[in-house]
Parts: C-alpha cells; structure tokens; sequence
C-alpha cells in the first residue's frame, strides 16, 4: 500500500490528468508523494569552478543538492552565487539558445519576470552586447526582482514595473519575449499545499483568458523573426496547447523547434503545427512545466522615438571620472546618470535605454555603480555585487561565516585590519558588500530592505551544512 498523499487532489483535476496520462497515473501520484528535489544554478560569474553535485541535463550551471539547506543561511546565497530554483525550468536555457541564434545584440523581455529566476538566467545567457528587460506588473514583487537581479551582478538587465499593455508601445522592439505566464499552478502541488486549494476549473479557465490577454497585450512589441517563449507551470491543456492554437488562429507564427535527447524523459505535445515540451514529476527530476517557442512572422517594424524621460541622461565626462576604476576593463560600458545614480549598462545600450525609459517605469538598470552626492560618490551595493567590480580598487576584507552573518543582518562589524575609508565584506572570495571604517567603528551599507533576520546562532549552525553541500567546490 503506498502512503497517502499529504493534500487532497481535486476530483476534477484527478479526472483530467489520468485522462491525459492513462497508465502513467500512478507513477504520477507516487511522484506527488516524494519530497521535491532541490535544485540550485550556479552564477558562472561568480563561481568558476564545477562543483561536486549531480548536474541538471538541460543546462550547463544546474545542479541538484540531496537535501534542501536553509538558504537564507548561506552568504554566497545573499552573494548572489547561486539562485535556488527547480530544475525543469532550467530548460530556459534550451529554448533560449534557439531563439538567439544568429541574433547579434538581442534585447530580450521578460514579461512576467518577478522573483527573477529566469531572469537572472536569462542574464547569464545573453551575448556580449545582450540587452534583457526584466518586468513585473505587481510593484511589491518588481522590488524583489530588481533585488535578485542586483545580486546576480551581470550588469545587462534592466527592471521595469509594467502591465503588459504598456510595452504596445515598444513596437517591433523585442528579439525575444518570454512569457512565463500566472497560471493555475498545478505543477507546484507538491511544494505549495496552497496552489492545491486555489485550485478549480474556473480558475484554470479564468488563467487562459488571462494569458491570452497577456500575450495579445504584448505581442507588437516583438520584432518580426522574433521569437516568442512561452510557458507555464501547469499541465492543462487550455493554458498550454489551447493558447498555442489561439495564436495560430490569431497571429502569423511558426514553430521553433528546441532539441531534445529522448533520455531526459520531457514529453513533446502538439498544437496544430506548433510543438511544446511538458515536463512531469515522474518523468523527469522536478515540477510539472510546459514551455514552447514560437516565431512571429509578421508585424511591424521598430520606429525608434526620441525618449521623453529626462531622468536618464549619459553621464559626463567629469562624472565618469569620478568612477575611473571602478569596473574592471574588460568590457566596455554605456555611462548613464539616472536621477543621482551613475550607472553603467553593456556598450551601445544607448537608444535602447532611451526607448525603454522612454515608454516603461524602470525600478533598476545595468550596474548601479555609485550614488552622487555634494562632495563626490558613494559606491552603491549593486557595485560591491557586480560582476564587473575591479576588486584591486577598494581594500578587500575576506571574512568568517560569523562576521559574514552578522554583515548580512546588519550589524556593525569592523573587519580586523582594515583601513578607513570604503572597503569591501567578502566571504569566500565572494563579495558581499560595503563598510565604510572611521577609525573603531564601521558603518553597514548592506540595504536594510535586505537584512537577514534569522536568528545569528541558527543560522551558524546552518551555514555549517551548507558549508559540507554547496561549498566543496
Ligand atoms: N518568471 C518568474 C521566475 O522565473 O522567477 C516567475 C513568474 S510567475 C510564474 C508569474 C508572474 O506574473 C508573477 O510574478 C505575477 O505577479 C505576474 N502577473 C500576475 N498577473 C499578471 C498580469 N496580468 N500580467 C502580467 N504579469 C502578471
């Protein structure tokens, strides 16, 4: 006898799976019984070498854990190291190779992109000269993604706070656009008891009409030739394959086909003359997923407009040498002023930034390297986190888990040593964030929006897991 599941199926939502899985069913329920595993995607940035964990197939940085630490413990975690995220929505990366090929600059949104996992993939996918518009309708939630993307460091995404409607007016202006579209969730059963009780099939009714409103909102702003993606955590058929007909029917599309290796288990559906590729718990080693690309093959061409936001201006020259060494050399950036803040963006970013400040409402963009005030510049928490930092410019202090603790829950630590002035926290060769010393006493610029606000003893005692999982690299 197998063990009870530990929430109650919806009858209607039984009925409909075991008519699409037959005698997969109950392989699927015995699924829905098992822990879900734990997956984490290393920030190739950050971490160069491969750790010793099981890795993901469908990508080259996703790697499961054989149990699930407590994150908030770890500071590579608050470092940006990693972002913790299941595994089958690392298929992104199949996908999105795809739909770049052969695009040289691609400028990329994501429509629904809050808290930011495929978005700060996303980031770590993009060429040199890669552009990606992270967006997030709900303002509370377009704060945490800008806060992950921050954190993530790769300096080439810009956040905005938009209803879909408003990119209408960016017409013609997207390479790619991602929908990972809010649906009726059933995927995540097994991790969120409460998308079990949000459950019904009005709701999933009610999720399809959204989606299509979501995507016909959207759709002028992608280029012809460009590529949509599309996908749920849902294995309904109306907010998956449904929604692929409804575009066939309404709009000039073409499959884009993405490479699978029968070994991975994911299941390729169709919808007329469009595939898509479902993933379910007992097939393959995450949550239940669809995703699709689809090539839009008409449409109208982007008509670049002077920008109407005077908030974003390019830096000067005087304020550019303020910052002189601050980002490493390698690559070469776009200076930007954004009300007081000095930012830098991926070379030639230029008119597309004017575009987007022009038309959206930017809660962040690239690297916010340093603040202006009367007197100079303060460097700002998204440089002590960018990929881009030049380490040599400021005094590094490498600290223990205690200190890097007790910095990430805000409390005055004067790192041993330590010079006056501006100097960088960094624990494990990670950097974290800036104190700044005044002889015995040190300030915290850590955001207090971030502070960790776990127990400090708890949270040793975790990071000493963590320690023997994520950090044998
Ligand atoms: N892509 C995210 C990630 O990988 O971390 C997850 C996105 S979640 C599936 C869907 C998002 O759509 C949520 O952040 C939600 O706030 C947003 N959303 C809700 N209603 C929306 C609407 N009407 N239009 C656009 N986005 C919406």
């Amino acid at each position: 006898m197998s063990a009870p599941l530990p929430f109650t199926l919806p009858p209607a939502f039984i009925h409909r799976v075991q008519e699409t899985l037959g005698e997969q069913f109950p392989a699927f329920l015995e699924a829905l019984r098992q822990p879900a595993p734990v997956s984490i995607r290393l920030n190739p940035l950050k971490l160069t070498s491969s750790p010793n964990l099981e890795p993901v197939d469908w990508t080259d940085t996703g790697f499961y854990l054989p149990v699930r630490p407590l994150f908030a413990a770890d500071p590579w975690w608050h470092g940006g190291g990693y972002y913790v995220q299941e595994a089958n929505s690392m298929f992104l990366e199949q996908a999105f190779r795809e739909a770049i090929h052969g695009v040289e600059d691609p400028v990329v949104l994501d429509l629904s992109a809050a808290p930011g996992g495929k978005s700060t993939h996303l980031a770590s996918l993009l060429p040199a000269g890669g552009l990606l518009v992270a967006n997030e309708v709900i303002r509370a939630r377009a704060n945490v993604l800008a806060e992950n993307v921050t954190k993530w460091g790769t300096g080439n995404v810009v956040v905005t706070n938009n209803d879909p409607v408003h990119f209408g007016s960016l017409a013609g202006f997207f390479d790619v656009m991602l929908v990972d579209a809010p649906c009726s969730g059933e995927g995540l059963f097994r991790k969120d008891p409460e998308a079990v009780r949000e459950w019904s099939e009005a709701s999933v009714q009610l999720c399809s009409q959204r989606q299509q409103r979501i995507i016909a909102d959207a759709w002028d702003a992608l280029k012809p030739g460009g590529v949509l993606i599309y996908s749920t955590c849902t294995y309904q058929k109306a907010e998956n394959e449904d929604n692929l007909k409804w575009l066939l029917e309404n709009e000039s599309v073409e499959n884009v086909p993405v490479p699978l290796n029968p070994d991975w288990g994911v299941e390729k559906v169709t919808a007329g003359k469009l595939e898509g590729y479902r993933f379910w718990p007992h097939r393959t080693r995450g949550e239940g997923l669809f995703m699709a690309a689809v090539r839009k093959t008409n449409g109208k061409l982007h008509q670049p407009r002077r920008s109407r936001n005077k908030a974003i201006t390019p830096a000067t020259r005087k304020e550019m040498d303020m910052v002189q060494g601050w980002l490493s050399g390698e690559a070469d950036y776009t200076w930007i002023r954004h009300n007081e803040r000095l930012l830098a963006l991926p070379d030639g970013s230029m008119n597309a930034l004017e575009q987007i400040a022009g038309n959206l409402k930017i809660v962040s963009a690239g690297t916010e390297v340093a603040e202006i005030i009367r007197k100079g510049v303060n460097p700002l928490p998204g440089l002590a986190l960018s990929v881009h930092l030049n380490r040599e410019t400021f005094p590094v202090q490498e600290v223990e888990p205690e200190t890097a603790l007790r910095y990430l829950r805000r409390e005055d630590v004067l790192p041993e040593g330590s010079p006056n002035g501006w100097g960088l926290v960094s624990y494990r060769n990670l950097p974290l964030g800036w104190v700044k010393r005044i002889n015995n006493r040190a300030n915290n610029y850590w955001p207090k929006e971030w502070r960790l606000r776990m127990d400090l003893a708890e949270a040793l005692k975790a990071s000493e897991q963590e320690d023997r999982l994520i950090h044998r690299t």
